[in-house]
């Protein structure tokens, strides 16, 4: 590592970028100690990272490095100083945008948002190929609520289910819905935390604008991370609207008696908390209170559960990054998961249920659970 530039001028750049709590951090080393990095053993240590950041050294050996933060906000809420970890994180890797050098598949994803308006390096005709067969209203006057499709449900195969999933829920619990279709884009929060603050402000003002043109009020969210950055960072530059993640409102219909089920899911199923609905969210009743009504009560915890659950690795860009297999969170999850005696592992997050699909196979664990979105669980019950 060298320094190339002093290190009060990139302290103060840091500092200016977001990352305003960067001095109270006082090198205790809890944050480190929280971090799912140090039950696999990896390279990343945060409370590093945050001394580089104050001494303004700028070289990194490996992507894993600055880009090892997953953002699931578990050391956040441990340090001490309420120092604002993931700040700090987005605030230097906004430092790297700024030269052009952040690593390939993260430039990937973020020029796929800026040409067709999600990551998945797929053309804007195919966001609405997910409907194929299936009679899903259009968002227009006189519709409550605007069913937002994250890019992952809607151009990923298995994230396809839980989007069909969604629409014949919202059609049995007679939901007055509609989505926008092709128009529609990635709502970009982890465009942010990879540190494209650029592309992450145009993308937001375009999604504000289009859903006020449509005259959208209210929100349904399918993915965690949608309904993090359309509630916390959408309303400071101006998109105000009602927003609420689907295990909310089935919850709601749930206590109301609006949400009839016809059959108990014969199953013992356990919970994985997703960490941008749990931790970034506080949501932790609702998806446990539907996964008890549709098991009657067959709900068990894993070790690591609520505002401790073990991160699946996705969050902040690491979805398209590439994990040496002894480093994947997700993999030592399948098994806490198997530790339970559930066969269903269920979850509430498109970006959840890709790692762990990949870890159920990668672990040979395919005969022992299944994976499922709580959409899919409820849909059963119905
Ligand atoms: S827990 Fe907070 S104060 Fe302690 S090292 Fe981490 S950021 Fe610094
Ligand atoms: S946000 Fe999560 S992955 Fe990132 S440093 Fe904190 S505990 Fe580790």
């Amino acid at each position: 590592m060298e320094a190339l530039t002093p290190f009060y001028e990139v302290n103060e750049a840091l500092v200016a970028m977001g990352a305003e709590k960067l001095n109270l951090c006082m090198q205790c080393g809890m944050c480190a100690g929280s971090c799912p990095w140090r039950i696999v053993d990896g390279p990343f240590n945060i409370r590093r990272l945050i001394r580089m950041a104050q001494l303004g050294v700028e070289g990194y050996e490996s992507d894993d490095i600055l880009y090892g933060c997953t953002t699931c906000n578990k050391c956040v809420l441990k340090c001490p100083r309420g120092v604002t970890i993931i700040d700090i994180v987005r605030a230097m890797r906004a430092m790297i945008a700024e030269t052009g050098a952040i690593p390939g598949v993260l430039r990937t994803a973020t020029g796929s948002v800026h040409s067709n308006g999600n990551p998945w390096s797929e053309p804007r005709e195919k966001r609405t190929a997910w409907m194929e067969g299936l009679d899903v209203p259009t968002f227009g006057e006189g519709v409550e609520y605007f069913l937002f499709i994250c890019c992952t449900s809607a151009y990923d195969a298995r994230g396809q289910d839980i989007a069909r999933a969604m629409v014949k829920l919202m059609s049995r619990a007679g939901i007055s819905f509609g989505v926008i279709g092709e128009e529609e884009n990635c709502c970009s929060e982890s465009v942010r935390k990879i540190g494209d603050e650029e592309l992450f402000m145009k993308m937001a003002e375009k999604n504000i604008g289009l859903y006020k043109e449509k005259g959208v009020k209210k929100i349904i969210a399918t993915s965690p991370h949608c309904y993090y950055t359309l509630t916390k960072e959408y309303p400071e530059i101006g998109g105000d609207f009602e927003v609420i993640h689907y295990t909310q409102l089935l919850a709601g219909l749930l206590s109301e008696g609006r949400l009839e089920l016809s059959s108990a899911f014969g199953e013992k199923v356990t919970y994985h908390d997703p960490c941008y609905l749990g931790r970034h969210s506080d949501i932790y009743d609702e998806p446990r209170a539907l996964i008890s009504a549709v098991t009657d009560g067959n709900l068990v915890e894993m070790k690591r559960s609520r505002h401790e659950s073990l991160c699946c690795g996705a969050g902040g860009g690491r979805l398209w990054m590439e994990t040496k297999p002894e480093w994947r969170f997700s993999d030592l999850r399948i098994h806490e998961a198997c530790e339970t005696g559930a066969t269903v592992l269920a979850t509430a997050c498109p970006y959840c249920m890709s790692m762990l699909e990949d870890s159920r196979k990668t672990v040979n664990r395919e005969d022992d659970i299944r994976i499922m979105d709580i959409s899919e669980l409820v849909l059963e019950a119905l």
